[in-house]
């Protein structure tokens, strides 16, 4: 049965690179019927953080992913804590002492820089020197009573190679002494590495492939080796192509400020999940094909693992909020009020306690702009004239107001707007006015709706003028229409 997993460190929010992790081996493990298992990698212990499992999980399922077991949904393999298996580890660990395959060692960590300093000096590659492999009882006893740290380390074979079928690179070598010497399993405070306890773990939890970052590889052999010695049959590997900022070619970077890089930035800006979820599924992977626009139920059916891509992923936050934008302008403008409300709260164009009669009115508003926005908090910036009694104009608008017809037709729009009852400020009962107003005046196309639209809405692009006239009420149109006037 396939089984995967995705095995998060609790070391703060989801970053980009780690939810597509996690969306691949969801993907594949809907696709192909198996199991998909959320495993916490948080033997790092200083480098947790407080909540740090919490967000991770509570954004992932707001991307719309979800699992089968998990620490909080436990199957049979539990714990899914790594800080709970501790006892697991040391059996095993144990079992590769007992066996010749790991030693104990005794290293503080200044001379084990020391070590790496004099190896660099020298032009070489760091390699642990190995110097505890063949310590006697007594010259362990001695270590022990002198108080030195202890932990346990793996007896790398000397040689040897080690290669694998990788389900996105195809076959991939190290030679054995390529690791870095032998390489602790159990550390000092008794927790595992997370080498070891990722092969511990993967294989008591059954897993049949392991789909991770390309940062990995130069893991895996280490891995194998434990497999070996352990009698296990490793898992099957594949390693996703790195993500690139495509604005600069590089890896991306933690400060690469340009790109917003953890989901909880996404979800705070108000992104449609599924827009997100959308893109980040064609980071390294997509169907091939013009087709861009898949509901996750369309992903799960055409994911195919074969056609993850060798070639670094391109990381284009204007592609980005293009796809969100598709998803948001097709959904329900209700909802999407509630979450445009949190960011006109912020800029204070509304009051957190507003009334129902406001609250409509704000949901008129963001109806007027679905189209245009890709994030609902888009809305303050687009619509903040909705909210205010005198509009500020934009350069355009300006120019749009000193156009020498300008005045004229603003004159015979607000005449034309006298004939209307308060009740039929309405989008269809106000086009025939503007049809009036270019009559009158002979000007028409851009000349007339930019200084109207400049006039409504301080800017001389944007929503059409009969609905925005809609929208803002006799009331707002005409003290807009009379300050443009002044
Ligand atoms: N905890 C590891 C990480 O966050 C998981 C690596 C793996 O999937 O083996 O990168």
């Amino acid at each position: 049965k396939i089984r995967v997993r995705y095995a998060p460190s609790p070391t703060g929010h989801l970053h980009i690179g780690n939810a597509r992790t996690a969306i691949f081996n969801y993907l594949y493990a809907r696709h192909e019927g198996g199991d998909f298992i959320i495993r916490i990698e948080d033997t790092d212990t200083k480098r947790n953080v407080e909540g740090g499992e919490e967000s991770q999980l509570e954004n992932l399922e707001w991307l719309g992913v979800n699992w089968d077991e998990s620490p909080e949904k436990p199957g049979d393999v539990g714990p899914y804590r790594q800080s709970e298996r501790e006892d697991i580890y040391m059996e095993y660990a144990q079992q590769l002492l007992e066996s010749g395959h790991a030693y104990y060692s005794f290293d503080t960590s200044e001379e084990l820089e020391e070590e790496r300093e004099t190896q660099r000096a020298k032009g070489l590659m760091p390699k642990y020197s190995g110097k505890w492999r063949d310590a006697s009882e007594e010259e362990i006893a001695a270590a022990r009573q002198e108080g030195r740290p202890e932990a346990i380390r793996f007896r790398i074979p000397n040689e040897g190679v080690y290669s694998f079928d990788d389900m996105v690179k195809g076959t991939v070598e190290f030679q054995a002494d390529s690791v870095g010497g032998d390489f602790v399993i159990i550390k000092n405070d008794g927790m595992p590495t997370y080498n070891f306890g990722v092969v511990v773990d993967d294989h008591l939890m059954e897993i049949s492939h392991v789909l991770r970052g390309d940062d990995h590889v130069a893991n895996t052999p280490k891995q194998m080796m434990i497999y070996e010695a352990l009698g296990w049959k490793a898992p099957i590997f594949g390693h996703m192509t790195l993500i690139i900022n495509g604005e600069t070619g590089k890896k991306l970077s933690k400060r690469d400020t340009d790109i917003l890089q953890f989901i909880e930035q996404y979800r705070t800006l108000g992104y449609h999940p599924q827009g997100l979820f959308n893109y980040i599924s064609f980071l390294g992977w997509s169907p091939g094909g013009e087709k861009e626009l898949y509901s996750p139920e369309e992903l799960i059916e055409v994911f195919d693992a074969d056609r993850l891509s060798t070639s670094p992923a391109s990381f284009d936050q204007n592609k980005l909020d293009w796809m969100s934008g598709q998803y948001i302008s097709n959904m329900d403008t209700k909802q999407l009020t509630e979450w445009a409300l949190p960011h006109l709260v912020e800029a204070q164009l509304i009051a957190e306690d507003a009334e129902d009669d406001e609250l409509v009115y704000v949901e008129k508003v963001v109806g007027l702009y679905q189209k245009e926005l890709d994030y609902a908090a888009q809305i303050v910036d687009l619509a903040s004239i909705f909210f205010h009694d005198i509009p500020e104009y934009t350069e355009s608008a300006k120019k749009a107001l000193a156009f020498e017809g300008a005045d004229q037709v603003i004159e015979s729009f607000k005449n034309q707007l006298n004939s209307l009852n308060d009740e039929d400020y309405q989008e269809d009962k106000v086009q025939p006015l503007v049809k009036a107003v270019q009559k009158e005046t002979g000007i028409k196309g851009k000349n007339l709706f930019m200084p109207l639209r400049a006039a409504l809405l301080g800017e001389a692009s944007g929503p059409g003028v009969n609905e925005t006239v809609e929208v803002l009420g006799k009331e707002k149109t005409h003290s807009h229409l009379d300050y443009a006037l002044k």
